[in-house]
C-alpha cells in the first residue's frame, strides 16, 4: 500500500511547493476564511498549514490519510461540478507517505480535536487535544525516504520563492481569503481577505505595482472579464506576473496570454509582457478542463471569438485609461 502512495506521491508531490497548494487547496475546499501557512528552510524541514475550515470529524481524521479516502466528488464533467478544488483522495496519503505528517484537527461542535502522527505513511500516535476548530497540516522532512526526490531540489531561494509564488497566485484567487506565509519568524506574504482585489495585488507584488494598475470591467453576453492590467509603460520581461483565473479557479493559459499580449499590440515592444491579473467568468459548457494533479489546462470551444473579445476588452481599457499622473 505504501509504495502505491510513494507512486503517486511522484505525482502529486513534486517539491515542497506541491506540498503547499494541496494543503491549502484542501484548506479552501473545508471554507476555510483564514490561511496560514509557514515554511522553515526550502520546506524540506517544515511545511504547516492551519486553517479555521470546517475540520474533520474525530471518526474521519484516520480515513484522510488513506488513499482514495475522499470525501468530495471522484468525477468530474466541468468546472462548475468541480464545487471543490481537490477530488482525488490522493494528497494527503501522497504527502503523508514521503514525510513525517502530524494532522490536528476540530470540527467548530466537537469539543475537543484530534491530533494523528505519521512516519512514512505508517500512523504513530493518535490523541486528543484542545486545538481551535479548523485544521492544522504539519509536514516534516519531506522526502527523507526518497532520496532522489530531495537531490533534484534545487536551492532555498529557488524552492521558497516557488512556494510564495503559489501562494501569491492563490491569494489573488481568493481576495475574500485572508492569507499568511511566514518564513520562518518573518511574515513575507499577507492579505486581508477583505475582497478588494488591489489590495490583494498590492500584497502579492507591491504597493507601487498595485497602484498604477488599470482595472477591467468588460462584459459580453456571457463572458465577463474584470481584474487589473498594467499601463503600457509598465512591463515585465517575463509572463511571471500574468495571473489568469476562470470561474474563480487558477489555469493556465497560452491563449489568454496571447490575447492579452494581443490587446498591448503596438502599445509595447513584443518580447515584454504587461502585468496582469484577470478574472474570467465563462458559461461552464464553454470549455473543457483537463486536470492533472500539478496544474489545470483549459481548452475553450470558442476560441476565436474568446480571443477576440480579451484582445478588445483590453484594446479598449488601455485607450480609455487616462494617463496617469506621475508619482
Ligand atoms: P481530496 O482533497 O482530493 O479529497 P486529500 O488527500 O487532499 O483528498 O484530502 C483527503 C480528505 O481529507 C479530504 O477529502 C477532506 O475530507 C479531508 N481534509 C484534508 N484537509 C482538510 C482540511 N484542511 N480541512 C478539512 N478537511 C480536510
Ligand atoms: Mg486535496
Amino acid at each position: 500500500a505504501h509504495s502505491a502512495n510513494q507512486i503517486s506521491a511522484g505525482e502529486v508531490v513534486e517539491r515542497p511547493a506541491s506540498v503547499v497548494k494541496e494543503l491549502v487547496e484542501n484548506s479552501l475546499d473545508a471554507g476555510a476564511n483564514h490561511i496560514d501557512i509557514t515554511v522553515e528552510g526550502n520546506g524540506v524541514p517544515l511545511i504547516r498549514v492551519r486553517d479555521d475550515g470546517n475540520g474533520i470529524g474525530s471518526e474521519d481524521l484516520p480515513l484522510a490519510v488513506i488513499r482514495h479516502a475522499t470525501s468530495k466528488i471522484t468525477q468530474i464533467e466541468d468546472l462548475d461540478q468541480l464545487r471543490t478544488l481537490g477530488f482525488r483522495g490522493e494528497a494527503l496519503p501522497s504527502i503523508a507517505s514521503v514525510s513525517k505528517l502530524e494532522i490536528s484537527s476540530r470540527p467548530a461542535d466537537q469539543p475537543a480535536g484530534l491530533s494523528l502522527t505519521l512516519n512514512a505513511g505508517e500512523q504513530e500516535e493518535m490523541k486528543e487535544i484542545g486545538c481551535p476548530a479548523g485544521t492544522c497540516v504539519t509536514v516534516r522532512d519531506l522526502f527523507f525516504n526518497t532520496p532522489a526526490r530531495l537531490k533534484f531540489l534545487k536551492s532555498t531561494p529557488t524552492e521558497f520563492g516557488l512556494i510564495s509564488d503559489t501562494v501569491g497566485r492563490i491569494a489573488l484567487a481568493h481576495p475574500d481569503i485572508a492569507f499568511s506565509l511566514t518564513h520562518p519568524h518573518q511574515v513575507v506574504l499577507q492579505t486581508s481577505g477583505r475582497g478588494d482585489l488591489r489590495e490583494a495585488i498590492a500584497a502579492v507584488l507591491g504597493h507601487a505595482i498595485a497602484r498604477q494598475l488599470i482595472p477591467v470591467n468588460v462584459h459580453h453576453e456571457k463572458w465577463h472579464l474584470q481584474g487589473f492590467i498594467s499601463p503600457p509603460s509598465l512591463v515585465r520581461s517575463s509572463r511571471q506576473a500574468q495571473y489568469f483565473m476562470i470561474n474563480g479557479r487558477i489555469i493556465r493559459s497560452p491563449l489568454l496570454s496571447r490575447a492579452l499580449a494581443e490587446g498591448y499590440h503596438t502599445l509595447i515592444p513584443a518580447k515584454l509582457h504587461p502585468i496582469a491579473v484577470l478574472h474570467l467568468s465563462v458559461p461552464p459548457s464553454d470549455y473543457d478542463v483537463n486536470v492533472h494533479p500539478t496544474k489545470m489546462d483549459v481548452r475553450f470551444k470558442e476560441e476565436q471569438e474568446l480571443t477576440l473579445f480579451i484582445r478588445e476588452a483590453v484594446y479598449n481599457t488601455l485607450i480609455k485609461s487616462k494617463p496617469l499622473p506621475s508619482i
